[in-house]
């Protein structure tokens, strides 16, 4: 498995940067997972926007949301030009129901809804979804292949329980969407990069991978809060960061 950061910030991106994407490669099969803002510029360096064949989009909030809208005219293209014939499969929360019904696009996508009753498996890969505190239903995932175990976190607040999610995950995604000092008195749904470190601990993950980071905050400073508090492997998202599994 390979993992490639495609975009990290929120709720805006940076300079150049974008919204919360990651691309995933497996035994030759491309799956995105979320879409935000900035996201496709990034895709497009690696694939073909229109050659995906699978997204997966945790929640319908716009950071990770905003770049699915052109991708359905890269379809559109992608089909009128022959280069793409059989429809994009597309897994997302059914809520909220008006976000979630923009998605579908003439024939050129499938359209699934994500429950946590429902698991993804194909060829030797298996995915499942897991509810976060978040404030509309947003689904963390865990990514099975070949013996290893990526848990992508998406957003999440402080209730989440991740330890009926996975045990000793090699990859944690969390979010750090502050600094310990900056978290709101009243929770919003998101993570101190401290919250996350001890998310990490708590479900013993192999390694963590820190993101949804404010772009107007120094990365280092997150970084070093989540060092205080988790001792394994540490990574701080960056644009085209690849992880291998
Ligand atoms: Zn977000």
């Amino acid at each position: 498995m390979r993992l490639t950061v495609l975009g990290y910030q929120s709720p805006f991106p940076a300079a150049d940067g974008a919204t919360p994407g990651y691309l995933l490669e497996v035994e030759g099969k491309r799956i995105l997972i979320d879409c935000g803002s900035g996201v496709l510029a990034q895709l497009i360096k690696r694939c073909k926007p229109y050659d995906l064949d699978l997204v997966l989009l945790s929640h319908l909030h716009h950071d990770h949301l905003s770049d699915f809208f052109i991708l359905q005219y890269a379809l559109l293209m992608g089909k009128q030009q022959q280069k793409r014939i059989k429809p994009l499969s597309v897994w997302a929360p059914s809520e909220p129901k008006s976000w979630f019904q923009k998605l579908a696009y003439r024939d050129y996508i499938q359209l699934e809804s994500i429950t946590e009753e429902e698991s993804l498996e194909f060829d030797n890969l298996k995915i499942s979804f897991f509810l976060t505190d978040h404030g509309i239903p947003c689904y963390a995932m865990k990514i099975e292949y070949d013996g290893k175990v990526i848990l992508y976190g998406a957003d999440a607040g402080p209730q989440t329980d991740w330890t009926r999610m996975a045990s000793e995950p090699d990859l944690f995604i969390c979010e750090a969407s502050f600094l310990h000092q900056d978290l709101p008195i009243q929770p919003i749904g998101h993570l101190s990069a401290r919250q996350a470190a001890l998310a990490a601990n708590q479900i013993k993950a192999k390694s963590l991978l820190l993101t949804h980071l404010y772009p107007e905050l120094d990365p280092s400073l997150l970084k070093q809060e989540a060092e205080q508090v988790y001792r394994r492997e540490l990574w701080i998202a960056e644009m085209g960061l690849e992880i291998k599994l």
